[in-house]
């Protein structure tokens, strides 16, 4: 499968990423049925997994959005920009973090620094996706989808150069 110039080969398949989300969705069903939680969707990546959280979700919830930019191609950048950023207001709120996927932990620190100034209630991070090997950060991830080794994927929400975010199963960059 090519997307621009790379090519990319089939690494999680459908059934494996259901699996995963209803995984922590019966957590997050269980923590916070008593909650009123905020799932808080960091764009664009994680629309796809945050549509099904959200269904999943068997009592009251609200969702909100932050648009959050780290990657250039097929790596961090190192410098993460807010391109849209929250209005609504969180004091007060259980906010749960929707993330595609945590490489460096880059966006996960600006995001914290974003809540803290909030005065949410409490906030925890539930990511489709980790690498364990590359995440540098001390914040915990409290509710982890997939964890994979320091490749590039594609599909599911995460693109490459904007393309690939349709696809319902996901690739990783051939080498
Ligand atoms: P971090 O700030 O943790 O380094 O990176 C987080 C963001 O970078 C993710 O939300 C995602 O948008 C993007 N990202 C990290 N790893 C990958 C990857 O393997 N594939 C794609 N498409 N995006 C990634
Ligand atoms: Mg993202």
């Amino acid at each position: 499968m090519k997307l621009h110039d790379l090519v990319f080969e089939p690494y999680i398949n459908e059934d494996e990423i259901n699996k995963a989300i209803d995984k922590i969705s019966n957590l997050l069903n269980n923590d916070y049925k008593n909650e009123t939680p905020v799932f808080l969707s960091v764009l664009n990546g994680s629309f796809m997994f945050s549509s099904e959280i959200m269904k999943k979700f068997n009592s009251d919830c609200s969702i909100q959005f932050v648009k959050l930019s780290s990657y250039e191609g097929t790596s961090s950048s190192g410098e993460v920009q807010e391109l849209i950023g929250l209005n609504e207001t969180l004091a007060g709120k259980n906010v749960v973090i929707l993330e595609d996927i945590v490489d460096t932990g880059n966006t996960l620190k600006k995001l914290d620094r974003i809540l803290k100034e909030k005065n949410v209630k409490s906030y925890k991070i539930a990511s489709l996706f980790l690498k364990p090997a590359v995440y540098k950060g001390t914040i915990p991830i409290d509710y982890i989808g997939i964890e994979i080794p320091d490749e590039f994927i594609v599909g599911y929400g995460l693109d490459y150069d904007d393309l690939g975010r349709n696809l319902t199963s996901v690739y990783r960059l051939k080498s």
